[in-house]
């Protein structure tokens, strides 16, 4: 018998994890399966967090409700794991954009290229034709826009990349880092295919259904509507929570930078668009993309139709947090909470809104099966579960004197405020 089943034999433990999102749906199914009773809490009506889907009453069309979610990687392990739990349809991500009332394919591709500028160019030539457009008087960019015009030029710079940058992040392109365009964002072929990842597909009944087959085990026990408090841990033998990490000290040391989205949804009785997502690259239309969810389970042949217009702004308050800004004005606001999480006994923090981290599906799933195998391994050998196994920032950061704090575990966003 191995040291872990020797030590579940001996006792049964009582966890909570807070969110039935992937990361607290994946968390507390292996932990259910070792033999743990598992209370899983959520302050939304249903689980699935972000990913959460339903289908649309008026249209039938299932709808991705927190914005459009593709599944792709090349971690075998993880795209095994969630086969079980859900057929995947094939589904490619093909996104298209719309310029001055032109529709181009994304990501920018020699189809981009010639039709941007009206040309019939063979690879090698849009090669050289696209350097001699960047601007090789910039040797060391340090903003995005820089680092645009170097590798692209002005001309497909504005068109399509300022406008909606400027939109999705809310500031100009001048006053973000360079390190977000790390590679030069062309093609020069005619693959639109958005991720290279080995799979890619959607959820045949949609990721609700497949996080609710997740959660269906004996040992689970799901509390929707039920917000998690500091001070319930004592009821547990261990915590496991993927809220926001400021939110579990109550914002004591203030709030940490996210975007939200607001979406407007609209019905056409037809085919709206022709796409799942269409970009809007200009500064002048509001909005940044339209989803139109059909065209993620084309199997399913409906008629009508439902879109979501897909705004970006700071996120307030009473806000749903999506996307994680990590200013580097955030840093040491960040560190105190790393550095008190780490004092919180029993409590592990995981997910995007618990490391304060974007996040795509498969790396959530990949680091909710490692944290569930750490706690498993570390109770059969009578050690300290941390309080991260993903630390939202590097670890050094939040162990020192937070008055003299680097800041390298920071994305710096933002150059200047
Ligand atoms: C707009 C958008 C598009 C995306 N598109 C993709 C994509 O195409 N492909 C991809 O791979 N990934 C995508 N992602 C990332 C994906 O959404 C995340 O990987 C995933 O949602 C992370 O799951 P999670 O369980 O960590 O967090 P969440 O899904 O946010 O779940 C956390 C849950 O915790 C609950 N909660 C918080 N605090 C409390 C509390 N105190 N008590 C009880 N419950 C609480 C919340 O209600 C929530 O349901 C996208 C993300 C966004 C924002």
């Amino acid at each position: 018998m191995s040291g872990a089943n020797r030590f579940l034999q001996r006792r049964i433990e009582k966890i909570a994890v807070v969110g039935a999102g992937l990361s607290g749906a994946v968390i507390g199914r292996e932990l259910a399966e070792a033999g743990h009773a598992v209370d899983i809490f959520d302050t939304r009506a249903h689980i699935a967090g972000n990913c959460h889907t339903e289908r649309d009453r008026e249209t039938g069309v299932m709808v991705h409700v927190y914005g459009p979610h593709i599944f792709h990687t090349d971690d075998c392990e993880v795209w095994d794991y969630l086969n079980r739990f859900q057929t995947f349809m094939p589904y490619k991500n093909r996104v298209k954009t719309t310029v001055k009332g032109q529709v181009y394919s994304l990501p920018i591709n020699l189809h981009t290229i010639n039709q941007f500028f009206g040309k019939a160019f063979r690879p090698d030539e849009a090669r050289a034709f696209i350097a001699e457009l960047a601007d090789g008087s910039i040797s060391n960019p340090a903003t995005f826009e820089e680092q645009a015009l170097r590798f692209v030029g002005r001309e497909l710079y504005e068109a399509f990349l300022k406008g909606y940058t400027q939109k999705q992040w809310g500031c100009s392109p001048a006053e973000l880092p360079s390190s977000i365009l790390k590679r030069l964002p062309v093609r020069f072929n005619y693959d639109d295919n958005y991720f290279f990842h080995r799979y890619q597909g959607m959820p045949q009944h949609g990721y609700t259904d497949m996080v609710s087959r997740i959660l269906d085990h004996a040992n689970i026990t799901i509390h929707l509507e039920t917000r998690f408090r500091r001070g319930q841990q004592t009821d547990f033998d261990h915590v496991f929570y993927s809220g926001p990490l400021d939110g579990y000290f109550d914002y004591e040391c203030g709030r940490l930078g996210y975007r939200t989205l607001d979406f407007e949804r609209f019905t056409y009785d037809g085919d709206y668009q022709g796409c799942a997502v269409m970009n809007y690259a200009d500064a002048s239309v509001p909005y940044t993309r339209v989803t139109e969810h059909k065209h993620f389970s084309r199997w399913e042949d409906r008629t009508g139709s439902v879109c979501y217009r897909e705004f970006s702004r700071a996120c307030g308050a009473d806000d749903i947090p999506y996307y994680p800004i990590r200013l580097v004005d955030d840093a040491e606001q960040l560190a105190r909470y790393a550095a008190r999480a780490v004092e919180e006994l029993s409590v592990t923090f995981v997910g995007r809104l618990g490391t304060y981290r974007y996040l795509d599906m498969d790396v959530t799933v990949r680091e909710a099966l490692d944290t569930a195998r750490r706690y498993l391994s570390a109770r059969a050998g009578g050690d300290r579960m941390p309080a991260f196994l993903h630390p939202p920032i590097e670890p050094r950061e939040f162990a020192r004197e937070y008055a003299d704090l680097p800041r390298s575990g920071m994305e710096n966003l933002r150059v200047s405020r």
